[in-house]
C-alpha cells in the first residue's frame, strides 16, 4: 500500500513555527510540494527531498489546482513519501478540500498535521488575544472576497479576522460600517505576521484605507474588533512589532 500523502501546516512564516510533527514528517519526505508563502529555510528540514514549488505564482490558479492534485496522486502512486506543505495551516484557505477529496477518489490515504494559521501568527505579533473573557466569546476566520471576487463581509463573531484582504482595505471598511460596525472599531492590520519583518499598524475601522500603501504586497490579515487595537501603540517589548496610527503625523520612529 502506498504511504500517506502527509499534509502539513508549514505555519505563517520562520521556519520555527513548524510543528515538532510536522518538522518529522518533513524529515521522512521523499517529494515535497510547496507554496510560495513557506520559508526557503524549511528546506534545510528535509534536504534529501525533491522540493517542488507549486505556488499559484507558479502555476495559475485552478488548473493549477488539477496539476497539483495530478502531482500528489503521481508521486504517491510511485510509492514515494509525499508530503504536501501548506503556509499556516492546511485547513484554513488552503484548499484543503479540493486535494484530499483527489486523493480519497485515487485511494490514496492521507494524513493531516496542523499548523499555526496566520490569525493566531497575528495575535501572537501583537500581543493581542483574540479572546477577551466576558466581552471577546468569539472569533471568526473569514476571506471578504467571494469566490466570483467580490467582496463580502458582516459581523458574525466579536472579533473577526480577514484574510485576502489586503488590496480591499477601504471596500472591506465600508463594507464592514454597513454591516453595523462602528467606524470607531479598534482594527490591526498586520502583514507578515510570524516573520521577523512583520509589521502591524492600528486603526479606526473608518481610516482602515490608510494601512494599504504600508502593507502593500505583503501577505496580511485585518482583525476587527475585540481582539484588534490598543497593545500596539508604544509597546517597547515588540521591537519586531511597528505600529501606525492612522495619520501619518502621529507616526512613531520605528
Ligand atoms: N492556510 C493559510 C492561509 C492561506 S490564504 C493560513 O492558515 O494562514 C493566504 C492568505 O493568508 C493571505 O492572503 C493572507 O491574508 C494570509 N496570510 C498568510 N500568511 C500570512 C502572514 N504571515 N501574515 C499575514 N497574513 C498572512
Amino acid at each position: 500500500m502506498a504511504s500517506a500523502i502527509v499534509f502539513i501546516g508549514a505555519g505563517p512564516g520562520a521556519a520555527d513555527l513548524i510543528t515538532l510533527r510536522g518538522a518529522r514528517r518533513l524529515a521522512e519526505a521523499e517529494v515535497v510540494l510547496f507554496d510560495a508563502l513557506t520559508d526557503p529555510a524549511l528546506r534545510d528540514l528535509a534536504p534529501q527531498a525533491r522540493w517542488i514549488d507549486v505556488g499559484k505564482r507558479g502555476f495559475g490558479d485552478s488548473t493549477g489546482q488539477t496539476r497539483i492534485n495530478a502531482l500528489l496522486v503521481r508521486f504517491a502512486r510511485q510509492g514515494l513519501r509525499v508530503v504536501r506543505l501548506k503556509g499556516g495551516d492546511p485547513s484554513v484557505f488552503g484548499r484543503l478540500e479540493e486535494e484530499l477529496a483527489a486523493l480519497a477518489e485515487a485511494g490514496l490515504p492521507s494524513e493531516v498535521v496542523p499548523g499555526v494559521t496566520a490569525a493566531l501568527a497575528a495575535a501572537a505579533g501583537t500581543r493581542r488575544p483574540l479572546t477577551r473573557r466576558g466581552s471577546g466569546r468569539s472569533v471568526s476566520l473569514s476571506t471578504a472576497m467571494t469566490r466570483e471576487g467580490r467582496l463580502q463581509a458582516g459581523r458574525s463573531a466579536d472579533t473577526e479576522v480577514f484574510y485576502m484582504a489586503g488590496r480591499q482595505l477601504a471596500a472591506l471598511s465600508r463594507r464592514l460600517r454597513e454591516a453595523g460596525w462602528s467606524g470607531d472599531t479598534p482594527t490591526s492590520v498586520v502583514s507578515r505576521a510570524g516573520w521577523p519583518d512583520q509589521l502591524a499598524s492600528e486603526h479606526r475601522l473608518a481610516d482602515l484605507a490608510a494601512a494599504s500603501v504600508l502593507h502593500a504586497g505583503r501577505p496580511t490579515v485585518v482583525i476587527v474588533g475585540v481582539g484588534a487595537g490598543a497593545v500596539l501603540a508604544g509597546d517597547s517589548q515588540a521591537p519586531e512589532t511597528r505600529a501606525w496610527a492612522a495619520t501619518p503625523e502621529q507616526t512613531p520612529s520605528p
